[in-house]
């Protein structure tokens, strides 16, 4: 772990590498929308908008999850090459052989996490990521949780997360490098944890660093049947697990690389 757990929350220390155009209300840390890159060809806006309404018509049925998809320009965190592609429901390249998650699966799991029962009593509250990838997800989700913690294994993706979200200034999101098959202790107890690889057994620092009431949303590869997501609830009388619809995620590795 070579990052403590404030870092780098002071994205304000820098100068955002787009202006400001309009702040938008978020349950957690403030995004401001920031202007179009020109040259795109994208009405960002109303694209986003009909994902939104593909996501809800899919079933996602979260006013807070679909709000948040809705503010997270997700074109902004991949290629250039690819950002006529940010709106479909797909996942794509982000480099170093990674993905970014299709949409319909981040949403997925943020409702997820917003159905743990601690969450549904008080909001979500401190949320570990494990996989930060291009930090899209990071992004959704500190519109979604009061903190969130993400830790990302490889150094060249941390550090594109980094410059990605610097124009955003989440001052509730932490970006960690590090090896996240041990959870980020120093951020614990988690009201939620969410990993975005899956490997063929959970490690078992996540459940204990799972708060109770808080809630686990991972793949995992069982055997013989494919990856699958499972959700693991920490209620007052032990673990309680559920196993949902099959999915496909980048492997969980160990190490920083
Ligand atoms: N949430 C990301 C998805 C990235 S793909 C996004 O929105 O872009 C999953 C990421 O998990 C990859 O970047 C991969 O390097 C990372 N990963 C795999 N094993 C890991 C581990 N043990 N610790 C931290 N990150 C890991």
């Amino acid at each position: 772990m070579q990052r403590r757990p404030g870092f780098p929350a002071q994205w304000s220390a820098k100068a955002p590498a787009v202006e400001p155009r309009r702040s938008t209300p978020a349950a957690g840390g403030a995004l401001p929308a920031v202007s179009s890159p020109t040259g795109v060809g994208l009405d960002s806006a109303a694209v986003r908008g009909r994902m939104v309404q593909r996501l809800a018509s899919a079933g996602i049925a979260s006013a807070a999850v679909l709000q948040a998809m809705g503010t997270v320009e997700r074109h902004r965190f991949v290629d250039t090459a690819l950002v006529n592609q940010a709106y479909e429901d797909t996942s794509l390249p982000i480099g170093l052989g990674q993905t970014i998650s299709k949409p319909s699966i981040v949403a997925r799991m943020c409702e997820l996490l917003l159905q743990a029962e601690g969450a549904r009593q008080g909001g979500l509250g401190r949320v570990l990521e494990i996989g930060t990838g291009c930090g899209y997800q990071a992004a959704v989700l500190s519109q979604l949780a009061r903190e969130v913690y993400t830790i990302e294994r490889l150094r060249g993706l941390h550090e594109k997360a980094r410059d990605n979200l610097r124009p955003f200034r989440l001052a509730n999101v932490h970006l960690m490098l590090g090896d996240g098959m041990l959870g980020y202790p120093r951020g614990a107890p988690y009201a939620g944890i969410i990993a975005a690889a899956g490997g063929d057994a959970l490690p078992a620092a996540w459940c204990d660093q799972l708060a109770v009431g808080g809630r686990l949303v991972a793949p995992l590869a069982l055997s013989g049947a494919g990856q699958v997501l499972l959700v693991i609830d920490k209620t007052p009388h032990g673990l309680k697990q559920s196993v949902l619809e099959p999915v496909h995620f980048v492997p969980l590795k160990s190490g920083i690389a």
